[in-house]
């Protein structure tokens, strides 16, 4: 399994267009950037690619990474930064199964499956293909398991892809606070290589109008607002799901610079082999 990060920051992403903050600075200084999220994974058995979420820089990103274009697509939820790049397909892609869950969420009277059905029903270069939560289906030489994570008010969901033949695990909590249900904790545990959302450090909280949650022992809040992990949060999720090797992704640009290229965050174009 090879797998490549190929887009590691939120939804404005780093460096934000236009934005002169110290850690946008230090992003254009240092050469590198975090676009709006999306992971590659490669399996060298089968010589086919799976993509989790359609980023938005979809174009960019396959243009600047070497690497091949999708054979199959996992949605995780269908805000923007993970969705909106689907329309690439469009006379690019040819047959693309996209995977997404078939729970009906109440906030949108729809399933994942459902609104990527309806946003894109003019799309004939791909078929969704709903899949049921804490159910393994097969892409790609892999078995993928979607789990339900939280990411209020929409349904978001974590993934587990496992080789079968390989034994290799990588693990997604999907964009989520620190709250993950035990019964999808292990289903993302002990992975070879985890990616964990973390968009500010704690200390941010403060800025949040609802402030922050799952505060740990010491009172330091794990999650920030309501929708993603705090940086001391995502350390201690990727710490509690015993994974054998992390990165923070989905990063923003409100992380201080001197922390924000710290060698656990993630930057696009990052490559492992499990
Ligand atoms: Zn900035
Ligand atoms: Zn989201
Ligand atoms: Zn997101």
């Amino acid at each position: 399994m090879e797998v490549t990060l190929l887009g590691t920051g939120d939804t404005t992403g780093t460096p934000t267009p236009r934005c002169d903050c110290d850690t946008c600075l230090r992003a254009r200084e240092l050469g590198v950037e975090r676009s709006r999220f999306s992971v590659h994974v490669h399996n060298e058995r089968t010589d086919e690619s799976l993509l989790v979420d359609a980023s938005p820089d979809f174009r960019s990103q396959f243009l600047t990474q070497d690497v091949p274009l999708p054979d199959a697509i996992v949605i995780s939820h269908i805000h923007f930064d993970h969705l909106d790049g689907l329309g690439n397909a469009y006379r690019l892609l040819e047959d693309v199964p996209v995977f997404a869950a078939d729970e009906t969420d109440p906030q949108t009277g729809q399933s994942v499956a459902g609104t990527v059905s309806e946003k894109y029903h003019y799309l004939d270069s791909i078929s969704v293909e709903p899949r049921s939560p804490f159910e393994p289906f097969e892409a790609c030489g892999f078995e993928v398991t979607l789990v339900p994570v939280e990411h209020p008010p929409l349904l978001c969901y974590g993934l587990a892809i496992e080789d079968p033949e390989t034994g290799a695990k990588l693990s997604l909590t999907g964009d989520s606070n620190y709250g993950i249900g035990e019964d999808s904790r292990d289903v993302l545990r002990s992975p070879d290589l985890c990616f964990v959302d973390g968009i500010v450090p704690a200390k941010h909280v403060e800025y949040h109008p609802l402030g922050g949650d799952h505060p740990d022992e010491a009172g330091v809040h794990r999650t920030f607002g309501t929708k993603h992990m705090t940086i001391e949060g995502a350390r201690a999720m990727a710490d509690d799901l015993d994974a054998g090797e992390y990165r923070l992704v989905h990063l923003s640009h409100y992380i201080p610079a001197d922390e924000a290229f710290d060698d656990d965050m993630a930057v696009d174009g990052e490559r492992f082999r499990l």
